[in-house]
C-alpha cells in the first residue's frame, strides 16, 4: 500500500483527495490548517470566458476547469453526494462604457465554440435583465451568458472529503525529507502533495528552496434576503466586487484584493462598508438586507499572475500546485485532478510543461 499525504485540504487538495481516494492501492491522510483557506473564503464564481488575459496557457486552463465541474459533479453524484455546492444560475457582465459589451459578445460567441458551456449570449436592456434579477438598476444594457455558474467552495470541500473518506487531520505540519519518503508529523509517507495555497513558502523555504508566491486577502461579506435568490444570475459589474446570489435566502458580496496585508486575517469593516455602497447604487434592496457575516480568505499569487503544479525541483515524489489567484475556484479541481494523475503516473489534458514549477520554486 502507498502511502501518501495531502498538506492544504482547500479545493486543490480536497479534489485531489476525493480522486486518489478512488484507487484501492493509496492510503490518503490530509493535513489542513484551515486557518485563512481561500478556498472556505470564496463565494465563487464560475466564468473565465470574458477574461482579456492574454496568457493562453491560464486561459486553456480556465476554460477547461470550468468545463471539468461537468465531470467533478457526475463524479461526485456516482460517490452518492450531493452536488448542492454548485448551479448554473448564468451570470450578468456591466460595463462602465456600454459600447464594450459588444465587443464581449463577440469574444464570447467565438469562444463558445470550444467552450458550449457558456450557453446562451444575449445583451439584455433593464427592463428584461430585472425579469431575471429584480430589483437591480443602475444601468442600460448588460451581457447575459446562461452557463456562468457559482459555487460555494466550503460544501464543495466537505462534499469531496465526505465522498473520499480520507483520514483529515487538522494541524500545521513541516515536511522532512528522509533517505527513502517523507516525514510529516511523525508519520512517514511515500509521495506527498503539498496544496498548500498561499503558505507554500512557509514549507519549502525550511528546505531551502525560494517561493515566488505572494498572498493576497480577500474579503467577503454575505447577507440575509426574504426572497430565495437560487435562480438569480451573480452579477459581475467591472472593478471588484461582485453579487453571489445563492439558494436559501443568501447573497454574497465580495471581494476586496488586498496585496499589501501578507496574511492578515482581521475584517476591515469600513472596506465592506465602501463595497456594500457601491453595490447598493446597483442593487438598494442590499441596505435593507440582514448581514450574516464576514469571510476572510488568503489567495496565491505568482509574480505573473499565473498558476503552477508539477513536482518539486529535485524533490522526488513531492508534488505542488499554487499561484492559482482569484480564479482558483474555476481551475482548482481541474489542477487537483491532474495532480493526482500524476502522483501515479498519469497525465491528463494539461500540460504540466505549459505551468512549470521551477519558474516559481528555485533552490536557494
Ligand atoms: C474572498 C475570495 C473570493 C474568491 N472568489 C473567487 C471566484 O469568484 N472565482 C474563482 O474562481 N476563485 C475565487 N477565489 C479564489 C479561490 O478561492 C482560490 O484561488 C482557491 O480557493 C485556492 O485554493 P487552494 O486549494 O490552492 O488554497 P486554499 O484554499 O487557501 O487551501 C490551502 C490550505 O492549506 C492549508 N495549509 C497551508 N500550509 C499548511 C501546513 N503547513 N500544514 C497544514 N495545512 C496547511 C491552509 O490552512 C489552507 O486550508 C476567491 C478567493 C477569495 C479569498
Amino acid at each position: 500500500m502507498k502511502k501518501v499525504a495531502i498538506v492544504g485540504a482547500g479545493i486543490v487538495g480536497a479534489t485531489a483527495a476525493y480522486y486518489l481516494s478512488k484507487e484501492a492501492d493509496i492510503e490518503v491522510t490530509v493535513f489542513d490548517f484551515g486557518h485563512g483557506q481561500a478556498t472556505k473564503a470564496a463565494a465563487g464564481i464560475i466564468s473565465p470566458w470574458f477574461s482579456k488575459r492574454r496568457n493562453k496557457a491560464w486561459y486553456k486552463m480556465a476554460r477547461l476547469g470550468a468545463d471539468f465541474y461537468v465531470d467533478l459533479l457526475a463524479d461526485l453524484e456516482k460517490s452518492g453526494q450531493q452536488v448542492d455546492f454548485y448551479q448554473r444560475s448564468g451570470v450578468f457582465l456591466l460595463k462602465n462604457d456600454d459600447s464594450k459589451l459588444e465587443e464581449l459578445y463577440q469574444l464570447a460567441l467565438q469562444r463558445r465554440d470550444e467552450s458550449p458551456l457558456i450557453g446562451e449570449l444575449a445583451i439584455l436592456d433593464q427592463a428584461t435583465a430585472s425579469n431575471l434579477f429584480p430589483g437591480l438598476e443602475g444601468f442600460e444594457r448588460l451581457l447575459y451568458a446562461s452557463g456562468g455558474a457559482r459555487v460555494d467552495g466550503q460544501l464543495l470541500v466537505t462534499r469531496l472529503l465526505g465522498a473520499s473518506q480520507v483520514k483529515v487531520i487538522n494541524k500545521e505540519v513541516s515536511l522532512t525529507p528522509l533517505s527513502s519518503g517523507y516525514q510529516i508529523d511523525n508519520q512517514m509517507f511515500d509521495q506527498v502533495i503539498l496544496s498548500t495555497g498561499a503558505w507554500l513558502g512557509h514549507i519549502l523555504e525550511p528546505l531551502g528552496y525560494e517561493v515566488d508566491v505572494r498572498p493576497q486577502k480577500g474579503q467577503l461579506r454575505d447577507y440575509q434576503v426574504p426572497q430565495d435568490m437560487g435562480a438569480y444570475p451573480v452579477v459581475m459589474p467591472e472593478g471588484e466586487w461582485d453579487l453571489i446570489p445563492f439558494p436559501g435566502g443568501k447573497l454574497s458580496l465580495g471581494a476586496t484584493h488586498e496585496n499589501d496585508m501578507g496574511f492578515d486575517l482581521a475584517v476591515d469593516e469600513n472596506l465592506l462598508q465602501q463595497m456594500a455602497e457601491t453595490a447598493s447604487s446597483f442593487y438598494p434592496s442590499l441596505k435593507d438586507a440582514i448581514i450574516s457575516g464576514e469571510r476572510v480568505g488568503i489567495r496565491a499569487y505568482t509574480s505573473d499572475f499565473s498558476p503552477f503544479f508539477g513536482q518539486v525541483p529535485n524533490l522526488s515524489g513531492v508534488f505542488v500546485a499554487s499561484g492559482l489567484g482569484s480564479s482558483g475556484l474555476t481551475t482548482g479541481p481541474i489542477i487537483g485532478y491532474h495532480l493526482a494523475q500524476m502522483l501515479q503516473g498519469g497525465s491528463g489534458v494539461l500540460d504540466p510543461a505549459d505551468y512549470p514549477t521551477e519558474r516559481y520554486i528555485k533552490e536557494k
